[in-house]
């Protein structure tokens, strides 16, 4: 048989600061079209596994692509991928022409910035039928876009990951589909306008997907449904359920409306094995919920919220800053009812994005909403509500609800192996991503020369670490070798770790050499990390021994470099809070360094963010205090091995 085409389906994932952290990048869709194309023996359809596209920077992506060069590439766009899924497609096209799909929540009629020259088709919606329709008949390109309900196909087929087309074990997740369409028609979401009407997936084949998930020990199954409250028979399924996961081992999480739970839908919920909902409340706040098109009954909220919590069920409450006919004092009252309803146990508050195709987005004049042009789209400010205002809010909230909403990056600034004798120069620090090494920290201890620092930019992880040494003072050099790293890498996010340099560093000057594109998707998901809008892709931390706090403008923190002859203290900790993290780097055995970190790891939360010299250390300390953030499997540090000749690699 003679092969027609040969296409690679491949998802971005939402750009971080720390590598090995979870993406939660399962390119799901991408497997509902390999399914789909599987009555195709002549089409190869092959996608890029999550393992690669979520933790490669561009240019050694770029690279894995050209390899494969395939007939046709297919991206999954969602707000976060946008802008790079663009520059890779016109890079691919510029280089040997293959056609190009875009589909995925962000790829909406209305959409502009999604348009380019080098995109041969977009996809509105669900992909499968026109998938096939592309595949199967030339002329269909000619269409250049094209919306076609799949409900038929997603109804008679069983999950895909029964096919291993995904791979759970990454971040020990699964998804599964119950629902396509949603019933609400919400003011700032375009989902319900992406389908005709609404899908049920088969209950066999959702039963068979949990009977799959347990047989796989995967520990978190999500229901991808935009509220289970709407599902048919939900109750029937929901004993079902409980029969085959009867011991709880799998922890069933989803997103429901709160006034739709009684006491037995919630007695079901607890007997299947859920243990956490997405809830939205968004406001309480009338004028608010009625312009955006969700009457709730606030009483029943907080009814049915908690009879989950009285479950053990974690209710995760949404609000959201900006809504229109919200304001200030409007906000605060929906956080007073969250508190006062002992209901803030995992409270997640959002800025309003004004999202492409939604009714929001449509109106945005008459609702008077100033909102940025780039993904995610996120809110300035509105006819009631100011920039200040926004700020002031967020403000609010971390105090009522004590919790920090935009955190800074986790601290690993870890950079050899334990065996190095003390003051070695460091080798580049890689890993192992399908069968090749990538660099994940790359050291400058020395002059390395241009030529070598380019190749190693295509060999780079997303994101990356580049330490500079106290050998290394001098600044032209140090500006050079970012714009190489970073020219190469222009929607990589990284982090510049300045080892007790002679002189605090001039980030701003550094930060001029930086070849990133702006504004980074970074740029604008973190805007309220601090006040004044700016730099958010680029990290900046100095090591020193001196505690004197001396780098704290945006983006910069400042690290106690430990080097003593022993471990610190609750006292010692203390300290050194005013600073941004304590680097512990003390020489002796690893078992007296585990023994600490067992002592302490119950006390993160507490202390000052921590990080260890050794890798594999640092390795065990996120997997003991933050499991469930990172990847263990992306964190598997290696030699580099990449540049024999270069002299930073000793090994
Ligand atoms: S926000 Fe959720 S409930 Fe509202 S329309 Fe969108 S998917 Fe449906």
């Amino acid at each position: 048989m003679v092969l027609k085409s040969r296409v690679l389906l491949l998802q971005l994932p939402v750009p971080r600061l720390n590598y090995g952290v979870q993406t939660g990048n399962i390119p799901l869709g991408a497997a509902c079209l390999k399914q789909a194309a599987g009555i195709l023996p002549e089409v190869q359809v092959d996608i890029l596994p999550e393992s690669v596209a979520s933790y490669l920077g561009d240019a050694a992506l770029m690279e894995i692509l050209l390899g494969r060069k395939p007939d046709i590439v297919g991206f999954t766009i969602y707000c976060w991928n946008l802008t790079r899924s663009l520059y890779f497609a016109e890079k691919l096209k510029e280089r040997y022409a293959p056609r190009i799909i875009f589909g995925g929540s962000e790829i909406t009629p209305d959409n502009r910035s999604t348009l380019s020259e080098a995109v041969d088709f977009y996809v509105y919606g669900e992909g499968e039928a026109i998938f096939l329709k592309l595949l199967e008949d030339p002329t269909t390109w000619e269409k250049r876009s094209s919306m076609a309900p799949a409900g038929a196909l997603f109804k008679k087929s069983p999950s895909p990951y029964l096919q291993n087309l995904l791979e759970p074990e990454i971040e020990n997740v699964m998804l599964l589909e119950t629902q396509r369409g949603c019933p609400y028609r919400c003011g700032y979401c375009y989902y319900n306008k992406s389908h005709d009407g609404l899908s049920f997936a088969d209950q066999a084949h959702l039963l068979q997907g949990i009977q799959w998930a347990l047989d796989h020990h995967v520990k978190e199954l999500y229901l991808l449904d935009p509220s289970l409250n709407a599902h048919p028979g939900l109750k029937d399924l929901l004993r079902k359920i409980s029969k085959i996961n009867k011991d709880r081992h799998l922890e069933i999480i989803s997103e429901i409306r709160a006034e739709a739970i009684d006491a037995e839908l919630a007695d079901l919920f607890a007997a299947a094995g859920f243990s956490w909902f997405e809830i939205g409340l968004q406001s309480t706040n009338p004028r608010a919920l009625k312009i955006m098109n969700r009457p709730t009954s606030i009483k029943r909220f907080a009814r049915g919220a908690t009879l989950l919590k009285q479950r053990g069920i974690v209710a995760a409450i949404d609000l959201i800053v900006g809504l229109p006919g919200d304001d200030l004092q409007g906000f605060g009252r929906s956080v007073e009812f969250v508190a006062e309803n002992n209901l803030a146990d995992d409270v997640q508050v959002f800025p309003l994005s004004v999202l492409p195709g939604t009714d929001f987005r449509f109106n945005s004049n008459e609702l008077g909403l100033r909102f940025d042009k780039s993904p995610p789209y996120t809110l300035i400010e509105s006819a009631t509500f100011s920039a200040d205002d926004m700020l002031l809010a967020f403000d609010h909230a971390e105090v009522r609800f004590d919790v920090v909403l935009f955190p800074m990056p986790d601290l690993d600034v870890s950079w050899k192996f334990g065996k190095e004798p003390m003051g070695a120069i460091p080798g580049d620090i890689a890993v192992k991503i399908g069968n090749e090494r990538f660099i994940a920290k790359l050291q400058l201890n020395s002059h390395r020369p241009l030529s070598e620092l380019a190749l190693l930019a295509k060999r780079l992880t997303h994101p990356y670490q580049v330490f500079i040494h106290p050998g290394l003072p001098d600044p032209d050099f140090i500006k050079m070798a970012i714009k190489v790293l970073s020219a190469a890498n222009p929607f990589t996010p990284f982090e510049i770790v300045f080892m007790e340099p002679e002189q605090v560093p001039h980030t701003p000057s550094v930060l001029s050499a930086a070849k990133l594109q702006r504004p980074h998707f970074l740029d604008q998901d973190l805007r309220y990390l601090f006040p004044a809008e700016g730099n958010r892709a680029v990290l900046f931390t100095l090591v020193s021994r001196d505690a004197k706090q001396r780098f704290n403008r945006d983006m910069e923190r400042q690290v106690f470099w430990w080097e003593k002859n022993r471990f610190p203290e609750m006292t010692d900790l203390s300290e050194l809070s005013e600073l941004d993290g304590i680097l512990i780097d003390v020489a002796g055995s690893n078992r007296e360094t585990e023994a600490w970190q067992d002592r302490f790891a119950g006390h993160a939360e507490n202390i000052p963010f921590i990080s260890f010299s050794d890798v594999l250390l640092q390795r065990r300390w996120l997997m003991l205090t933050m499991p469930d953030d990172y990847v263990g499997q992306a964190l598997n540090w290696l030699n580099s091995h990449l540049n024999p000749v270069s002299p930073c690699v000793k090994r």
